[in-house]
């Protein structure tokens, strides 16, 4: 007894619906299969296009990230420059100079510290100026920063018209050479300034020693302010060392301790 929706077949061959029954069947699986091919083709193309993109994206963000720790490097170096002078400014030396003083140490190899300030400064700004003196400032820190030699040299505004000088690994004849070849190109070639060319000299206080365990950096800042103290007093537009060859009325401290400083 056959199912009422089997009986409109009763009435052909039993082949002929079986063959009917399997073309069927075979058609829907061609469909199946095609249907399946065209699915996994959609879905590789829909995976490539998404990797294509995420890997354009990732380049762009790293062009993005590399070009913000450009400027951000530009913007940190430009915290470390002096706004009038264009040299490095006093956080920058004080920063460096503690990096040194513990190179010195480390490397027990000697450091230099040079203060440099222009002689009766005051007269230019008097004369000329505020404008002419900050010019005669932007001349004096190009000039010595032009006649540094090493890259590990550092010339630093350390205030008003007074530099500092950072010289890792420089011994006392090193800075004395260097501290003349300053103060004799300053003395002879004037400075341009929109109202006159001027005229002007520098004094220097110089200090050299390799750190030791005690020492800090402002033994090597009152050492060398010393120095310059003694270039001012001696009549200015020279160069001093300390602590200054021994005279016979004041003997000279031993070098390089800073316990013994008279400040
Ligand atoms: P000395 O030989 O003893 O060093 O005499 P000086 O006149 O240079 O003495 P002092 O150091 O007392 O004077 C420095 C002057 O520098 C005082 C200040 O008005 C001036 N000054 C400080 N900073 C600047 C600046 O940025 N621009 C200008 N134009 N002048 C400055
Ligand atoms: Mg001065
Ligand atoms: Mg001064």
């Amino acid at each position: 007894i056959l199912q009422p929706w089997l009986q409109p077949f009763s009435q052909f061959p039993w082949h002929f619906t079986g063959v009917a029954v399997l073309s069927l069947l075979l058609g829907a699986l061609c469909c199946g299969l095609v249907l399946y091919r065209r699915h996994s083709r959609w879905q590789r193309d829909t995976e490539e296009r998404l990797e294509d993109s995420i890997q354009t994206r990732t380049f762009e963000l790293q062009v993005v990230l590399n070009e913000l720790a450009d400027k951000n490097r530009i913007l940190e170096e430009q915290n470390t420059l002096d706004a009038l002078s264009g040299v490095r400014n006093r956080a920058y030396f004080d920063k460096k100079f503690q990096a040194e003083l513990k190179r010195s140490r480390r490397e027990k190899r000697p450091l230099a510290l040079v203060m440099l300030d222009i002689d009766h400064f005051k007269r230019i700004n008097d004369s000329y100026g505020h404008l002419a003196g900050d010019a005669v400032i932007r001349g004096v820190a190009q000039r010595v920063q032009d006649l540094l030699k090493r890259s590990s040299d550092n010339v630093c505004r350390y205030g008003g018209e007074e530099f500092a000088l950072i010289l890792p690994n420089t011994d006392a004849a090193g800075v004395m050479t260097l501290a003349e070849q300053i103060r004799h190109s300053i003395a002879e070639q004037p400075f341009t300034t929109e109202v006159a060319e001027l005229q002007v000299q520098v004094s220097v206080g110089c200090y050299v020693a390799t750190a030791t365990a005690e020492m800090v950096s402002t033994d090597y800042i009152h050492a060398a302010d010393q120095a310059l103290y003694q270039a001012k007093t001696a009549g200015r537009n020279q160069i001093k060392l300390y602590p200054s060859p021994p005279t016979e009325a004041e003997p000279t401290v031993a070098e390089g301790n800073p316990d013994e400083l008279k400040l």
